[in-house]
């Protein structure tokens, strides 16, 4: 019974990723990226996002579903600096913003996961404590400054330098 719901949570989970991916206004950016932004790497990332803490994601199928919904809240932009991911993934590929090469990829074109609390207690991936943010604001966010600060602070700061550089995108 219990694997009966977990299945059909993942399948109504993923039938709301694909909704999405085919989305007009986001479909380019998913199609420039189809490995890095499939479904089965989200599921994999939600793995390892499970933690036994009464709050926290229980399921892949939940975590799916919680970044499916923060997406279309957030309109597929940084909650710091409101940035498209789909602006920054061109301004990667035209080379006007760089991006940090890592084991497995790179960090730039694609949201992370940003928990607003992170604090020792309450450093939690959970639906309400995650956010997407881009890689430049969760990089320089670090554990330095508080979420609260960091939206209202240096989250606009940056969003106005990404306008700035996208102004420089010829069309
Ligand atoms: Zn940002």
């Amino acid at each position: 019974m219990k694997e009966q719901k977990n299945n059909s949570e993942l399948a109504q989970a993923i039938e709301g990723y694909n909704t999405l991916k085919k989305d007009i206004h986001y479909a380019s950016y998913f199609n420039m990226y189809p490995a890095e932004l499939s479904v089965e790497k989200l599921i994999t990332k939600g793995k390892t996002k499970i933690k036994t803490s009464e709050a926290a994601f229980k399921t892949p199928a939940e975590f799916l579903l919680w970044w499916v919904n923060a997406w279309k809240l957030q309109q597929g932009s940084c909650y710091y600096c409101n940035s498209k991911f789909s602006d920054l993934a061109k301004l990667i590929n035209s080379n006007l913003l760089a991006v940090r090469k890592i084991g497995y990829g790179v960090r730039g074109p694609f949201p992370e996961i940003e928990r607003l609390e992170s604090t020792d207690e309450k450093n939690i991936y959970s639906k309400e404590n995650c956010v997407l943010a881009c890689y430049y604001c969760n990089n320089d966010k670090s554990y330095v400054y508080s979420s609260v600060d960091y939206k209202n602070y240096f989250g606009p700061a940056k969003g106005l330098y990404i306008k700035q550089l996208l102004t420089k995108l010829k069309t």
